[in-house]
């Protein structure tokens, strides 16, 4: 901590290079930020409790949110998790390496520190070059939560990351942006219907087409205190700027109307107003920033910007960001959605919603 933090910029034809001595220091017991597919983690051995423990220092993380284990085969899943089910078998097969984490009943050699002693490992095998290759190279499961400060919007770019990790953490591996832009769908083998615990891009339809039944464990909003919950990170608050963000509601020109009545109001009072808004709508409002997610019908666009976005405009010192609830629900639109709602303190409904 508090030291300088190296940047492994990837150019050229020092690839090679970088990986060996990006595996050196997880080797040594040392943190790494590298791109996944999904955003950029923080890694560290997941088998090093010492390393471990880094990552929770670095990112102010709970002591009781536990961290996804990245792999690179199939063996190195028989040596963290056990009673690994047919279906599980059929996911893996399916929708490995991409962004799909399992839950298993986990073995003893995974420390209690990465799964924050539960009898439970969340094990995830990322579908980017570089993640891999690293893995590959350490030589063992790394265990990355998404490389941002805890609470903060999840980081899309190496940028993002130095402006959260700066000096706190060993290296980051800049690979240029991650294509998916939002974190992995989370999904609980333990029990016999599985359950989905976090939405991402492999979608809810997609996984019960290939093992069947599925309960969905997540909600929308920001789970209050003392509510339980499956999924001990999704307890705390997400994704948010530090700017007050309020999110318009629904699927209809009434969200356009709404987004610019807004926008009026609080101008006629001084505010310094921001808008995070689709492309359809951005034709219809005016702000003193505007950020273009790109178009409503295109929600993989939309999930590669919207961490991007909100960090933009919690830079542009307003005081108050307006966003756009009138996205589509295709794919990876389920996943959007969840992350603007617990990115927003508060929302507006428009009537019919989405
Ligand atoms: P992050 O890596 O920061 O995107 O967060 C990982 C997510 O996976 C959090 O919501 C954790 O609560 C969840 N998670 C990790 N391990 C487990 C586990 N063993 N059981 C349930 N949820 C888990
Ligand atoms: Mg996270």
């Amino acid at each position: 901590m508090d030291s300088t933090t190296r940047i492994f910029q990837i150019e050229g034809g020092n690839f090679d290079e970088i990986i060996s001595e990006a595996a050196r220091i997880i080797k040594q017991g040392g943190t790494v930020a590298f791109p996944t597919e999904t955003v950029y983690g923080l890694g560290a051995d997941a088998l090093n409790s010492e390393a471990v423990r880094k990552i929770f220092q670095a990112k102010g993380r709970p002591q009781d949110n536990p961290l996804i284990v990245h792999i690179t085969d199939t063996e190195q899943l028989d040596m963290l998790a056990r009673d690994v089910s047919d279906s599980a078998h059929k996911l893996m097969d399916a929708f490995w390496p991409g962004p799909l984490t399992l839950i298993f009943r986990r073995r003893d050699i995974v420390p209690d520190v990465t799964t924050c002693g539960l009898d439970t490992v969340a094990v995830r095998m990322p579908d980017d070059p570089v993640a891999m290759a690293l893995i590959e190279q350490a030589g063992t499961p790394i265990a990355a939560p998404s490389a941002n400060i805890s609470g903060r919007p999840s980081p899309t770019t190496a940028e993002h990351v130095r402006a959260d990790l700066s000096g706190r953490i060993d290296a980051v591996i800049d690979g240029g942006p991650v294509r998916v832009g939002v974190e992995s769908t989370v999904l609980d083998m333990t029990p016999d219907i599985p359950v989905l615990l976090r939405p991402g891009e492999v979608s809810v339809e997609q996984i019960r087409e290939c093992v069947g039944e599925v309960r969905i464990g997540y909600t929308e909003h920001r789970a209050g205190a003392g509510e339980i919950v499956r999924s001990p990170g999704l307890k705390y608050t997400h994704y948010s700027p530090q700017t007050r963000l309020v999110l318009v509601k629904g699927n209809s020109q009434a969200v356009v109307d709404r987004i610019d009545e807004l926008a009026r109001e609080y101008r006629a009072k001084n505010f310094r107003v921001g808008l995070l808004v689709t492309d359809e709508t951005a034709e219809h409002v005016s702000a003193d920033e505007v950020f273009l997610l790109g178009s409503r019908y295109n929600a993989s666009a939309i999930a590669s910007n919207l961490f991007a976005g909100l960090r933009y405009l919690d830079q542009k010192d307003l005081d108050i960001i307006i966003a756009d609830g009138w996205i589509e629900q295709d794919g990876v639109g389920v996943a959007v959605k969840n992350r603007l709602n617990k990115a927003a303190g508060e929302s507006v409904e428009t009537g019919k919603t989405g």
